[in-house]
């Protein structure tokens, strides 16, 4: 299934600093893959850490996958590739990316997604498809550190760096309105046209 990739404008007129990779999400061609991988070998060899043959099949599942994905799913996939992979090694290789900040725990479907910005440790917002597991990653750091001051301001300070918002993606949106044809618009009140 193809998804829209959030629309960031090629050029450089924007405020917000982005980088020339990691914003890649949906299906990646095998060579950017390939290139994240590699990405991602270097920035743990940088930080003294191993990118072991597990680890980096993991990360390249979830590559592949393109979306948050649960955690069995990807224990039923390398059991495809090795038969005899146990819970315990997926888990381990799990909380590991997380750790070195290559991917999130997406709480609300409780599943895993390779992080936008493979080394720059730098997490935007996120917005999950609570329908498919399609998730956008907002690179938006004003917005964040000003949520951020916000949410400290109210005394609170956050449990993870993760900040997760719900939703329907767009193929996930043209899909309920293609099935729901007999019963249209009521529900699609945020989509009026402004005046
Ligand atoms: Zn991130
Ligand atoms: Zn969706």
């Amino acid at each position: 299934m193809k998804i829209a990739k959030p629309t960031v404008p090629a050029s450089d007129d924007h405020d917000h600093d982005h980088h020339d990779h990691g914003h890649e999400h949906g299906h990646a061609p095998a060579a950017s893959i390939e290139a994240a991988l590699s990405m991602a070998d270097a920035y743990c060899r940088e930080r003294g850490e191993k990118l072991t043959p597990i680890r980096r099949k993991v990360l390249e599942l979830l590559l592949t996958s393109g979306r948050a994905t649960k955690a069995y799913s990807l224990l039923d996939e390398m059991r495809q590739i090795h038969p005899g992979s146990a819970p315990p090694t997926v888990y381990r290789a799990l909380d590991f990316l997380l750790s070195a900040g290559l991917i999130h725990r997406i709480e609300s479907i409780n599943a895993f997604a390779v992080c936008h910005d493979l080394t720059q440790c730098q997490h935007g917002i996120l917005v999950v498809c609570q329908q498919c597991g399609n998730v956008t990653e907002l690179h938006e750091p004003k917005l964040r550190q000003a949520l951020v001051a916000q949410i400290e301001a109210a005394g609170y300070r956050l449990s993870g760096d993760g900040i997760e918002l719900k939703g329907l993606c767009a193929q996930c949106q043209a899909d309920a309105a293609q099935s729901g044809s007999e019963a249209p618009a009521r529900h699609a009140k945020a989509a009026a046209a402004p005046h």
